[in-house]
């Protein structure tokens, strides 16, 4: 279930991912309550949410005390004490809140949550991790990963296909990938067709396997 626009966020651990996901919800307009076990923290961010308070979520009672159960959306950000995240997460699924975000630091960390009623489970960490090392390798500019391989990248156009169309380079049968668009400079996006000419600079967005955008992306005249 998705926030709904300006509905009420419940945010629990205001560290960085948590602030985060916080300060983004408010700038999209939702009301969001942040709470955090630090009175620092919970002091800092009181200006900047529309309400903060300090709690121990791992207490069902402080979750009840806080009006959890009629929230509809919340926001697990305890990362690095497992066993809060967890008894955190247990409780707004007791309280039966209908839709818990939660984030993982590790693959077991994500399997228990999910066994505790968490319908969302990020590893803002791994993923992060994983990104900076495709982006590093220098090949791609940018990329989103959708499933486990699934990806669309934003990369430059190729040697070998550059000064052809699409079509005569055959770039999906001969490598997997889909053209969607290409940007050239100082032009806006373009959809891709079989006619579309690739010139030297265009920057294309493709989309594939991130293995074969990666070879795709290798190829070399
Ligand atoms: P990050 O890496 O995003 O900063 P952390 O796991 O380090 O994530 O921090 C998460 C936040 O969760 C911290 O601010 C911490 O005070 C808070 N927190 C930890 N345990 C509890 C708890 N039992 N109840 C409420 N907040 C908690």
């Amino acid at each position: 279930m998705s926030a709904d626009r300006r509905k009420p966020v419940l945010v629990i651990g205001l560290g960085r991912f948590g602030s985060a996901v916080a300060h983004s919800l408010m700038r999209m307009g939702h009301e969001v309550l942040g709470v955090d076990a630090n009175p620092r923290l919970v002091e800092m961010m009181a200006a900047e949410l529309t309400q903060t308070v300090e709690a121990d979520t791992t207490d069902i009672d402080a979750l009840r005390a806080l009006g959890a159960g009629e929230f509809t959306s919340s926001v697990v950000g305890i990362g690095t004490d497992i066993e809060a995240s967890v008894l955190t997460v247990l409780g707004l699924s007791d309280l039966k809140v209908p839709s818990i975000w939660a984030k993982a630091t590790n693959d077991n960390h994500g399997r228990i949550l999910q066994r505790t009623g968490a319908h969302h489970i990020v590893f803002p960490e791994a993923r992060m991790g994983e990104r900076v090392a495709h982006l590093l390798n220098g090949r791609l500019i940018d990329f989103i990963k959708f499933d486990d391989r699934f990806a669309i990248a934003k990369l430059a156009a190729p040697g070998p296909i550059v000064g052809v169309t699409l079509a005569l380079s055959d770039v999906r049968r001969k490598y997997g990938i889909t053209v969607i668009g290409i940007k050239r400079l100082d032009e806006d996006f373009v959809y891709a067709t079989p006619d579309t000419w690739v010139l030297p600079d265009d920057i294309m967005i493709v989309s594939g396997t991130i293995e074969q955008i990666e070879r795709f992306a290798a190829i070399r005249a």
